[in-house]
């Protein structure tokens, strides 16, 4: 009877802890800096929640409630998203939010993107949105008046939407679809950058198309296990002959590791970035929880997070279930740190199931991997005539 008690007892606290908001102090903001880049915003207080963007080591929060785990931050009014708690440190607490003011927006065209760079002293969040062709850019917190601020070389394609809210936003009207954007953090403000789509040779649509491949896994993380073989060295199997495939279809290529050893999840999108690849590809061998539900759910299936990169999560899926014959795993929205990236287009690619014998032995066997890698690259030469090829 006791141990009922406790029992209900812990089973109710923390949901109660955990759903009761509290003030942030006596004030009615926290301001909170960010302590590591990448670090998630969320549409609710739960660690499975949306992400709503990420934000930069030392950006700034203004939150007006808490809870035990997270803090409720106030992006517009009443627009709210949250913060896992351990990510951020409390710096003070004020009445009022305070807002910056956007001095200058200087717009530069090179041959293969456009960059425009906000000044401002803020280290605000800011959000992408994707509208088809059209790319929304939104910096919080920030106050803007063309009228006050230097404008230089806009270009017709940017325009400045919003202009008495409190928030700063540009649009960017694309007359192609995206090819990857980002914003970064520099010593005066954001710098954006949105790549221009590539002209595309039809004969030759992967010349002058930067690559990096990245093998999953890797040294002690052995990724899925069955049959005796390992993940990792399947990865890396397919990923050395899709290399010399697309090579030969006249793409650049650089790969995350060419061996058996350990790459952290950000070390190879921030290599992919340091590369300044146009497209990454993850890939991988999937496997299940439970090895049983393999009989339901096996195959080849690609996942994507940017709208950007459906179309070549799409054709690579389509081109290797042709080549392979496997079932079709589909084509899947999945929030993954190799898919998240907004420059390059990322897509992360599972070959088959590796805990599928049929698919096993397929995936493993040297000359069913060249065709694997074959049908990868001709899935890219697909994405990119499709998508780009009446430019
Ligand atoms: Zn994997």
């Amino acid at each position: 009877m006791k141990k009922t008690l406790i029992l209900l007892l812990l089973s109710v606290l923390p949901v109660f802890a955990s759903e009761e908001l509290q003030d942030v102090g006596i004030s009615k903001y926290a301001v909170l800096e960010v302590l590591k880049d990448n670090t998630p915003l969320r549409e609710k207080a739960d660690e499975f929640a949306t992400r709503v963007t990420h934000l930069f080591k030392d950006a700034v929060l203004f939150a007006d409630k808490q809870n035990d785990k997270y803090y409720r931050v106030e992006l517009k009014d009443g627009k709210y998203v949250w913060v896992n708690k351990k990510h951020v440190e409390v710096q003070a607490v004020i009445p009022e939010k305070r807002f910056d003011n956007i001095e200058k927006v200087s717009f530069k065209e090179e041959h293969d993107r456009y960059i425009a760079k906000i000044n401002t002293p803020s280290k605000s969040a800011f959000i992408f949105k994707e509208d088809g062709n059209n790319l929304d850019f939104t910096l919080f917190d920030n106050r803007f008046d063309p009228t006050e601020a230097e404008v230089k070389n806009k270009e017709n394609n940017f325009k400045f939407a919003n202009l008495i809210s409190n928030e700063f936003n540009l649009e960017y009207q694309g007359y192609t679809p995206l090819f990857g954007y980002i914003a970064d953090r520099g010593e005066k403000g954001y710098v954006l950058t949105i790549k221009k789509s590539p002209k595309i040779n039809k004969k030759r649509p992967l010349k002058h198309i930067k690559i990096v491949l990245d093998p999953g896994h890797g040294g002690d993380e052995k990724g899925a296990v069955a049959f005796n073989m390992e993940e990792k060295t399947i990865n890396l199997q397919i990923s050395k002959k899709l290399k010399s495939e697309l090579k030969r279809r006249g793409a650049k290529v650089y790969m995350t590791r060419t061996k058996d050893k350990k790459v952290g999840l950000y070390d190879r999108t921030a290599f992919a970035r340091q590369k300044d690849a146009d497209i990454l590809l993850s890939i991988h061998q999937n496997s299940l929880p439970n090895p049983k539900d393999v009989y339901k759910k096996h195959g080849v299936g690609t996942y994507y997070y940017n709208k950007q990169a459906e179309p070549l999560a799409r054709n690579i899926k389509d081109s290797l279930k042709e080549a392979t014959g496997f079932m079709d795993d589909g084509v899947n929205y999945a929030s993954f740190a190799l898919t998240r990236p907004t420059l390059p287009v990322s897509v992360l690619v599972e070959c088959g199931y590796i805990i599928d014998s049929y698919e096993a032995n397929y995936i493993s066997n040297e000359k069913n991997q060249k065709i694997i890698a074959k049908a990868i690259a001709k899935g890219v030469e697909n994405y990119l005539t499709e998508t780009f090829g009446n430019n």
